[in-house]
């Protein structure tokens, strides 16, 4: 079977052997893979990986211990946690400290033809739900984390800063839940798809408002964002930090002590919250879909995904 390789940043496709499926696994076979900054991370060498990358999929079942999975299509939980530990017991196995994490650590990821994951991990999707919208499950459900992690009161203002894919699907997410959602960012195009789902929008240029908000989110994916976002919030506020920028950031501390900023981290988020919304037109994932190669033709597929401008790249 074809499987993506990576290893000192090149991406390669080699012939493997299909993997074997170990008790309490199921055996999937890729229907598509989303390519995210995470991969393109990876492939910049930050983690120091090498092996098989891709945790954003829609699989069919081809193998599995409970026979009513096989032939489903599904997508899959990406952290194998340990199932034993305090972490786990309190239903965090996001954050089980002896978790292997698919296509990140140490555990082969979902771009090769087949790949396996533990059956807990599989939700089923419905058969209507077009594989364009079923990839964006795992970026989706790391959006509603903030939710799982704030609540925020019905109709309240959020400034998300950020227009990349996941500033996108936050903005639209929160917008769909009723909030009043205004985004910041650089690009008119990937603004111009948040504004067809109702977002408020401020490109380059304008100046940043100052004190202004009490939930603000970072998406900015950069080491300034942090400050920004602090100086938008207003005194008491929240500021939700979505960058996973590499290396020191440096901030001031001084306005975000002064002004009480509750600074919350977040990262990775249950599926089970998203799926009600993965199917909602008000969240135009369509259109944040910017091109689709074969697996063969993976290579040409990240060199796409890392250039300038280009949302989502699906694999298939
Ligand atoms: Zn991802
Ligand atoms: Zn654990």
């Amino acid at each position: 079977m074809l499987a993506v390789h990576l290893e000192n940043g090149v991406i390669s496709v080699r012939e493997v052997p299909r993997p074997a499926r170990p008790e309490g696994f199921a055996l999937l076979r890729l229907l598509a893979g989303g390519i995210c900054n995470t991969d393109l991370e990876l492939q910049r060498g930050y983690y120091g990986f090498a092996g098989t990358p891709g945790h954003e999929f829609v699989a069919e079942v081809a193998e599995a211990d409970s026979p009513g999975l096989i032939g489903k299509r599904v997508a899959g939980e990406i952290n194998l946690a340990c199932t034993q530990c305090d972490w786990c017991r309190r239903g965090l196995g996001r954050h089980c400290p002896n978790r292997t994490v698919l296509g990140i650590v140490r555990h082969p990821g979902a771009f090769e033809e087949f790949f396996t994951l533990p059956e807990r991990n599989l939700h089923v999707l419905d058969d209507d739900l077009p594989l364009e919208r079923a990839v964006f499950l795992e970026p989706l459900a790391a959006a509603s984390e903030i939710l799982d992690q704030v609540s925020i009161p019905a109709g309240e203002r959020v400034a998300v800063l950020g227009d990349g894919k996941l500033g996108l699907l936050i903005a639209m997410l929160l917008q769909a839940h009723g909030y009043r959602v205004h985004q910041f960012g650089r690009h008119a195009g990937k603004l111009a798809i948040a504004a067809r789902a109702g977002v408020a929008v401020e490109s380059a240029g304008a100046s940043l408002p100052v004190a202004e908000y009490d939930w603000v989110v970072d998406a900015t994916g950069s080491p300034e964002g942090l400050r920004a976002a602090a100086a938008m919030a207003r005194p008491r506020g929240t500021v939700i930090l979505k960058s996973t920028v590499h290396g020191a950031v440096g901030v001031d501390t001084a306005p975000i002590i002064v002004n009480e900023i509750t600074l919350v981290g977040s990262r990775c988020g249950r599926f089970e919250a998203a799926l009600p919304w993965i199917g909602h037109p008000a969240i135009r994932l369509e259109e944040m879909l910017s091109d689709c190669y074969r697996l063969a033709d993976a290579p040409a597929a990240f060199a796409r995904a890392a250039e300038r401008g280009v949302l989502k790249v699906m694999l298939k």
